[in-house]
């Protein structure tokens, strides 16, 4: 079993990354190198001896910097993989294009164009990050690979 690592440690670490990104964006638009060596968010979950006593949802949700940072592994693929394995359709990597700048209500804005349980599933998407739930459940190229 994977061990815990508490919501806070989680959200330091990605406050660090946030930073590293941020000083690598100020030199232009990231390459897929530098996308490609971004670590994964780890989504934050609750503490297992507190959830084994509730029926709370067990994923906390990314902070700002982690979501951010998350969305910036995504590679822009110009053959949309992920897309094409979208149950609803959704424009993944456009939506996620406006996470990485975080423009979360832009990134609503796109989910709503094709998901036809509008608010409720785009609230749930982006509060659980859709950049991970999505891209787990569609085809994504670094989601396939592991990375
Ligand atoms: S397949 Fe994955 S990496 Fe490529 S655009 Fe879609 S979400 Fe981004």
């Amino acid at each position: 079993m994977a061990e815990h690592i508490p919501a806070e440690k989680l959200a330091e670490t990605g406050k660090a990354e946030y930073t590293k990104l941020e000083g690598l964006l100020k030199n232009g638009p990231l390459a897929n190198k530098d996308r490609m060596a971004i670590p994964q968010q780890i989504m934050p979950a609750g503490e297992p001896k507190v959830r084994a006593r509730q029926m709370t949802e067990v994923a906390l949700g990314y902070t700002k910097e982690q979501a951010i940072v998350e969305a910036n592994r995504c590679l822009q693929c110009k053959n949309e993989p992920c897309v094409k394995g979208c149950p609803v359709n959704v424009h993944i990597p456009q939506f996620i294009a406006q996470v990485a700048k975080g423009e979360f209500k832009a990134a609503a804005d796109i989910i709503k164009e094709t998901n036809l349980c509008r608010q409720s599933v785009a609230a749930f998407a982006l509060r659980k990050s859709s950049v991970r739930a999505n891209v787990r459940l569609a085809k994504c190229t670094r989601a396939q690979k592991k990375q």
